[in-house]
């Protein structure tokens, strides 16, 4: 073991089981081990780097808001996060923002916004919020209590109340669900991405939506994973034709900087007020003069490029040897080897290729401007890599 892998065990919070690769430095979707080593990098830091590492642009976006201001708070008023809500309601149909510094925390305003709502509209008891089993909402504690997985709950009891589960792609079980309590929200994924790259039916996501709808309650949709162009949309739901009351993101947005946005449709547009809701990090000034350059860049023929590498990629990996299936949309793809998912990563990296997991599928979230050569040269070799005997 290197030295900077020893010091880490000795000194980092054992959470993490990294892979015995050290970065040094990269670019583009090309990054450098300490030991020279290229690799091709097919995760973007679990979909964060949304235009790879070290990209120029965004360097220049960061780099020049840097050397003005770093962080003033948000007692005062500062111009990267007011433009990049505005750019964020420009480009859907949401209303206001708020910002946090993460996926969970985003989710955790997301939920006090909506248990603030219905407590107003319907009476304080309605703060149940539905959501699917299989999913991943973060890992703090209320956000854990709505991630619909058991193994992740158990050490961590007693977790906050107010969450059931009910199962993807059955709107009778939701309905019952959402009607057998006192509902405040509904709250999914469009695609399931810890989950394992699992996209719901189209008509499961229309009928939810109908029924928050009809049930006057509100529907949140978590685009932590599948939001800023990852799906071939600038937001997931966008493929499903719904809109949402409430939309969650983070990963991709700040391009490589912690930044997560709760986005609040007109429903709930003015249902926080002065000290309900808060950060001391929230709307960073560097952070959203990154995510301002990441957001300005996915147009429509950027949408229209991440299409088409998703069908170069879904076509090599359709019935090719040793892959059982292929899932997901856009370039957000899950790979079902018949072998170990792990053991695929493993191989993959010896051969200088960098995916990702989630449950028993090989998950790739790739750079959306990744070079179609690129592309192309580590597909050959996850191919190679499932095939093997
Ligand atoms: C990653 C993820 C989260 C949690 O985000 P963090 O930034 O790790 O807190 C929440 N929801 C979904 C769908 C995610 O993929």
């Amino acid at each position: 073991m290197s030295e900077l892998q020893s010091k880490d065990k000795e000194y980092i919070a054992g959470t993490y089981a990294r892979f015995p690769v050290e970065i040094a430095y990269g670019k583009g979707s090309e990054v450098f081990g300490t030991d020279g080593r290229r690799y091709i990098d097919l995760g973007s830091g679990i979909g964060v780097t949304s235009f790879g590492i070290a990209d120029d642009s965004w360097i220049n976006a960061v780099t020049s808001q840097l050397s003005k201001v770093q962080h003033m708070s948000n007692l005062y008023y500062t111009e990267p996060c007011v433009r990049l809500a505005e750019l964020l309601c420009e480009k859907t149909e949401m209303k206001k923002v708020f910002f946090s510094n993460s996926g969970a925390e985003a989710n955790e305003c997301a939920i006090k916004a909506a248990r603030k709502y219905a407590s107003e509209k319907k009476g304080k008891d309605y703060f149940t919020i539905v959501t699917l089993y299989n999913s991943f909402h973060g890992r703090t504690l209320t956000t854990l209590a709505a991630t619909g997985q058991e193994h992740y709950h158990e050490l961590f009891q007693p977790l906050t109340p107010g969450f059931v589960h009910t199962p993807a792609n059955d709107l009778e079980s939701l309905k019952n669900t959402v009607r057998e309590n006192r509902t405040a929200a509904i709250m999914l994924e469009c695609i399931q991405g810890e989950g394992g790259v699992i996209p719901l039916d189209a008509e499961f996501v229309k009928g939810a939506a109908e029924l928050a709808q009809s049930e006057d309650i509100l529907l949140i949709i978590d685009e932590v994973q599948t939001g800023n162009g990852r799906t071939g949309a600038l937001y997931a739901y966008m493929n499903y034709g719904i809109n949402p009351d409430i939309v969650t993101t983070a990963k991709g947005l700040g391009g490589g900087l912690p930044l997560g946005a709760t986005l609040l449709g007109e429903k709930v547009q003015n249902v926080f007020g002065p000290g309900d809701h808060g950060s001391t990090f929230g709307g960073n000034p560097i952070a959203c003069a990154g995510a301002v350059n990441i957001i300005s860049r996915i147009d429509d023929s950027l949408l229209a490029d991440v299409k088409k590498k998703s069908d170069f990629l879904f076509s090599s990996f359709e019935g090719a040897d040793g892959i059982e299936s292929v899932s997901g949309m856009g370039l957000m793809i899950g790979i079902k080897p018949n072998k170990p998912a792990a053991d695929i990563v493993r191989k993959c990296i010896d051969k200088g290729v960098l995916c990702l997991t989630a449950k028993n599928k090989v998950r790739l979230l790739p750079a959306l401007n990744i070079k179609p050569e690129l592309i192309a040269e580590a597909a050959e070799i996850i191919k190679s890599v499932c095939s093997e005997k």
